[in-house]
């Protein structure tokens, strides 16, 4: 009897969460169902990833998964939505506080945080169990390691991007449409970054909603209505452009092609040391991947000069003009340079 109850006070609960969405008529209760069914992967939660994230929370989907390998920084506040001033304070890497904001936002969905690198083996395993992915990456490299993994198990996924006040979008759909490797050459993939040219906060809402519409409709069965054109557009020059690229479906293309041999897979797992792009940021990926953090912090802690900030998910500190983060999987930041062989050298005088 009391279950029934309180089961009853749930559903009457949700009923009014999401009654003017309901009441949407192309989602209606059906489609309701369907979101609370759905899991999601969300690539990246830094501006893209807090936009996406909190929307689909809001909207109800069942499930979503937030991989991302920083920590909140005084920089991101301007346009990352989720995120607060403690959290910067206390260095929490982004998809834990992304969690944290969610939860407090929408308590019936699931959020699983991993705190990580968009790597192929982590999320081979990610992708495949998901029903959409959205990708809110920073970088060119990760979005055709996605392609390629979205191309492999089969699943839509939605490209998007954005710097200064431009933003670009298109939803990938597999064996339907061209992929992100077919589309290459009409793409930007380099040059102008957010640390170069910076972004304003409404072009990152104005892709996330193409994204989260187009997953709206793709998670809630009104496919005849997905958008099936790049779309670009620049917000201070007032453009905005939609491509049909319907055509360019690449019948050799090396990852959607009968000869497909995803060749993004293979070139990932080469990648150990990354320089991170206008950030003035080298990181090392060591192939042994655990670290016990106290113990590394123990012997740190015996160099006096050294002052150390710690929390359960890394430890951090400053030395000469440098500032290093180290993560539990054994990633480590090394900011203040661009050279890889120094950073190495940063890396294995400090942490090893
Ligand atoms: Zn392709």
């Amino acid at each position: 009897m009391q279950q029934q109850a309180v089961r009853k006070k749930g559903s009457v609960l949700a009923a009014n969460r999401y009654h003017r969405q309901v009441l949407f008529a192309p989602i209606g209760e059906a489609g309701q169902e369907k979101l609370s069914q759905s899991h999601v992967l969300i690539v990246g939660v830094g501006a893209l990833g807090s936009s996406s994230a909190e929307a689909l929370a809001r909207a109800g989907v069942g499930k979503l998964t937030l991989i991302d390998r920083d920590y909140v920084e005084e920089s991101n506040l301007q346009r990352q939505q989720l995120f607060s001033e403690l959290d910067m304070k206390n260095k929490l890497p982004k998809a834990v506080a992304a969690k944290q904001r969610l939860a407090a936002v929408n308590s019936l969905i699931e959020i699983e945080a991993i705190v990580g690198d968009a790597e192929a083996d982590n999320l081979s395993q990610l992708v495949s169990q998901v029903d959409l992915i959205i990708d809110a990456t920073d970088n060119f490299e990760t979005r055709l390691l996605l392609n390629d993994l979205a191309q492999k198990y089969r699943k839509p996924w939605i490209y998007g991007a954005c710097v200064a006040s431009y933003g670009i979008t298109f939803t990938v759909i597999p064996d339907q449409t061209p992929c992100l490797q077919c589309l290459q050459d009409y793409i930007p993939q380099q040059g102008a970054t957010c640390d170069s040219v910076g972004v304003i906060q409404p072009v990152v809402q104005k892709v996330t909603s193409h994204q989260v519409t187009e997953a709206l409709k793709l998670l809630t069965g009104n496919e005849a209505n997905l958008s099936g054109k790049l779309t670009a557009f620049d917000l201070w020059k007032n453009q905005h452009t939609e491509v049909d690229v319907a055509t360019l479906r690449n019948p050799d293309c090396p990852s959607c092609s009968e000869a497909r041999s995803y060749p993004n897979l293979a070139y990932d797992a080469r990648m150990k040391t990354t320089v991170l792009c206008g950030r003035d940021t080298v990181q090392l990926r060591p192939q042994s991947k655990q670290v016990e953090l106290a113990e590394v912090a123990r012997e740190l802690q015996k160099n006096k000069q050294i002052q150390l900030v710690r929390n359960p998910y890394l430890l951090s500190f400053e030395v000469d003009s440098f500032r290093i983060v180290l993560f539990q999987d054994g990633r480590a930041l090394i900011h203040g340079t661009m050279d890889q062989m120094e950073a190495k050298n940063i890396y294995y005088r400090y942490l090893s």
